[in-house]
């Protein structure tokens, strides 16, 4: 059995080919790439999310390998006797007689703490690297986030703007502003819907990944694309990178709140899909923001920088922010429930079979595609789920499960923080809660719908309208004090006892029957 010096693992979220360990060729050191169990049911993922990771893993090793470097791909037919990764890497550390183990710090921090408390053969002491992927190094975030303490995500965004030096002017932010918000955040006209440019999509071949999904008894949610649309290697996420940048972002931030039923082919609408991409790291967030900005820099008639400065917001301020919460606050984070929310998930989230057509859209795309947009993931499924007082473990599971681009670091704070406010705050300053109203203003689905937007009792009137208020009532000790908030019980305290009582029992009627909505 061949001997190697050095082992080092490569996670299926870690395929960042300008890392520091692939700068020079070591024939000394054997990487590691593994299809593992542990990974494929932690959670029911969406069967194109396991093909995407497994297929870029694979375009992964082989790239490394034809650049010289030595590499142990495994599928799930080499690995499924191994218990788990401990198990898998000992058993390595033994086969090689290696006398060194590293890995680059996981984004995850159940991998981070098995990693840490995994004991090698002969006392072998890992050595951890940063992924050299986020902008903020890993060891760096305690600067900027503390355990319990609110960050305001604007704040960060401006500190960040000012570090990197992105779209500044000096001191000052390009444009003498900061934010954009009022221009963008239009909602579609029919007019518009008809010129939104279609995705790209790849016809990557998974079907042997399908086939031994098959054959090592995998349970996956959604439905499979033999042809995977996906990026899965560089050359493809560089490739949707130039077709966002080309075709989307000139009209990114006017229509990124927006939503249509009527979409068709056009179910991203101006988004970039670039998560999945992003988050295995087969595109840095540098390399990401430069593309955005040089089209900017390049043709200013075209992409104005309000769509620019809404998309860098986005990569340079969310993407950045929500890690940095995610770390602060691990693990008490996923624990989080200051609404006491304890409602079972209905079985609609996994068919799309209901007849409020937001959900059916938003849950029957994310089951199609893996994938939904930000406003369809916040003001959709997460408001039905916030007014309905889903347990936030069950939404977890769901949202972690069901999106190309989920991974814990990312869907925890944006599910558990911005869209269920269990942590009561950390990340927004008041609960993303809407009626149908915000539905109907942003989206083009009411006029389809079985119920009625406009009415807010009876039988066929839009279930968010009530269970809107049934929400802001069951939880006016906590939010009467919060001054985004306090308008809206002056509005409620004006209504008459009877109106008050006929939108409280319409939505206890709701709520105690949700499968038949
Ligand atoms: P675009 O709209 O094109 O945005 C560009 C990029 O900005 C995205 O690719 C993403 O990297 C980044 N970004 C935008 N918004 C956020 C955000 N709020 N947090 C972090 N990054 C952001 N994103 C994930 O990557 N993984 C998740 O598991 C995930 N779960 C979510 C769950 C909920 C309840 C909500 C409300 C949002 C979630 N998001 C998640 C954030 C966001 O919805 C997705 O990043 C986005 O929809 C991905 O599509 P896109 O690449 O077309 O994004
Ligand atoms: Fe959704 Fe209500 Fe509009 Fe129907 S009427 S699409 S349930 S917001």
């Amino acid at each position: 059995m061949a001997h190697y010096e050095n082992l080092r693992l490569i996670l299926g979220d870690q395929l960042h080919a300008g890392h520091s360990w692939f700068n020079c060729v070591e024939p000394d050191t054997l990487y590691v790439i593994a299809e593992l169990k542990q990974e494929t049911d932690y959670v029911r993922h969406h069967v194109q999310k396991v093909c995407g990771f497994f297929a870029a893993m694979e375009h992964f090793a082989r790239q490394l390998t034809a650049a010289g470097h030595q590499v142990l791909h495994l599928t799930l037919d080499e690995t499924s006797h191994w218990a788990n990764l401990d198990a898998m890497l000992s058993e390595l550390a033994q086969r090689y007689t290696i006398n060194h183990f590293e890995y680059q710090q996981p984004d995850e921090y159940r991998l981070s703490e098995q990693l840490e408390k995994m004991r090698l053969p002969r006392g072998i002491v890992p050595n951890v690297w940063d992924t050299e992927h986020f902008l903020l190094p890993h060891g760096e975030l305690c600067h900027y986030f503390k355990a319990g303490q609110h960050v305001r995500m604007e704040s960060f965004y401006r500190r960040m703007r000012r570090r990197f030096n992105i779209l500044m002017n000096g001191d000052e932010p390009l444009g003498q502003r900061w934010n954009f918000d009022t221009e963008n955040r239009q909602r579609l006209r029919e007019e518009d819907i008809e010129v939104i440019p279609r995705p790209l999509l790849f016809s990557n071949d998974v079907s042997a990944i399908l086939d031994r999904l098959k054959k090592h008894g995998i349970k996956a949610l959604g439905t499979p694309a033999e042809q995977l649309p996906w990026p899965v290697n560089r050359e493809q996420s560089l490739q949707l990178l130039a077709h966002f940048v080309q075709a989307c972002l000139p009209d990114f931030g006017r229509f990124q709140d927006a939503m249509t039923g009527n979409g068709e082919h056009r179910w991203s609408l101006y988004h970039s899909r670039l998560s999945f991409a992003l988050n295995c790291k087969l595109l840095t967030p540098e390399e990401v923001l430069n593309a955005a900005i040089a089209r900017y820099r390049q043709h200013p008639a075209e992409v104005e920088l309000a769509q620019v400065e809404g998309f860098v917001r986005q990569i340079l301020g969310w993407r950045e922010y929500v890690r940095g919460v995610y770390w602060a606050n691990m693990p008490d984070y996923a624990e989080s429930n200051v609404l006491d929310a304890g409602r079972i998930l209905p079985d609609f989230f996994w068919t799309g079979e209901t007849r409020m057509h937001c959900l059916r859209e938003a849950i029957g795309q994310s089951l199609e595609h893996a994938y939904a947009h930000h406003i369809q993931r916040l003001m959709v499924t997460g408001n039905f789920c916030l007014l309905t007082g889903i347990d936030p473990a069950q939404v977890d599971q769901w949202y972690l499960g069901i999106y190309m681009d989920a991974l814990q670091w990312v869907e925890l704070p944006n599910t558990r923080g911005m869209s269920q406010f269990a942590d009561g705050g950390l990340i927004a300053t008041k609960p993303y809660a809407a009626s149908g109203n915000y539905v109907s203003k942003m989206s083009d689905y009411c006029k389809d719908c079985y119920y009625q937007v406009r009415e807010r009792t009876g039988a066929r009137s839009c279930p968010l309208n009530s269970l809107y208020w049934h929400f802001m009532s069951r939880h006016r000790n906590r939010l009467e004090r919060n001054p985004r908030i306090g308008m809206i019980y002056r509005n409620w305290d004006k209504m008459t006892a009877g109106a008050r009582s006929a939108l409280l029992d319409r939505a206890e009627g709701i709520l105690a029957d949700m499968e038949s909505l």
